[in-house]
């Protein structure tokens, strides 16, 4: 699948945009969650189909989003349908993810999940699990539900009490991420980031990236800060 984070001034139209450009990875399905500044919940729109279709029903006056998230989904797990589309949110966790979480069965009886599931993905499992044990620290809880995940993974997670803040964490499933004064944005693809710089990094395995206004951090499971590796392409793009 193809997954879009993005901060800065009109989030809308460019994680839409940035979906346009990853719909070679997956165009089953298409969504967003997307935030107004400072504020809480955020707003979930997904739907059956390519990203056209998800244009149709997104707000037409969003120039205020600052913050969002995007997906285009090739299903594995749980039919095609609008319902399991993604972002999947549980509580106040609302990510995407591009992958397979096999052990997703085991991790949902272990934790007694079924009654904060309403689909039949593997994704959702893991918004579930990441809000039953969130205590208020979102890097402390995705470490400790990514031990428990077998499988392979990206996610772009957002908090609802944790606002203009995203994070991200990778295995085997790429996510590649930039950040300019004018907008932080990550993708599955760095065609996707060439739009806003030349400069991007490629996020490391267990590493924990958090992305606000500041830019960009990265942190290992020890709780050690990493200085992201950044690659320049020379040619014109
Ligand atoms: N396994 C997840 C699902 O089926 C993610 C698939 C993808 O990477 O698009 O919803």
């Amino acid at each position: 699948c193809g997954i879009i984070g993005f901060l800065g001034n009109d989030a809308l139209a460019n994680i839409l945009d940035g979906l346009e450009l990853l719909e070679y990875r997956g165009y089953d399905s298409a969504g967003l969650a997307i935030r107004r500044e400072n504020e809480g919940e955020s707003e979930v729109y997904k739907c059956q189909g390519r990203v056209s279709d998800l244009r149709g029903i997104v707000p037409t006056e969003g120039a205020d989003f600052s913050c969002g998230i995007g997906h285009t989904r090739w299903a594995t797990h749980g039919g095609v349908c609008d319902k399991n589309a993604h972002p999947h949110r549980s509580g106040k966790v609302t990510l995407v993810h591009n992958g397979i979480i096999e052990n997703y069965a085991d991790l949902r009886e272990e934790y007694e999940l079924e009654d904060k599931l309403a689909t039949e993905t593997d994704t959702e499992v893991v918004a579930a699990l990441i809000d039953k044990l969130y205590d208020g620290d979102p890097k402390k809880t995705i470490k400790r539900v990514i031990k428990k995940i077998k499988g392979t993974f990206a996610f772009v997670i957002m908090f609802d009490d944790k606002p203009d803040t995203i994070y991200a964490v990778r295995n085997v499933s790429p996510i590649v991420a930039t950040t300019t004064d004018d907008a932080t944005v990550l993708s599955s693809d760095p065609a996707a980031l060439f739009k806003y710089s030349k400069e991007y990094f490629v996020l490391d395995e267990r590493i924990i990236l958090t992305a606000n206004r500041d830019g960009i951090s990265l942190e290992d499971f020890d709780g050690n800060p990493v200085e992201p590796n950044y690659t320049k392409v020379d040619w014109d793009v």
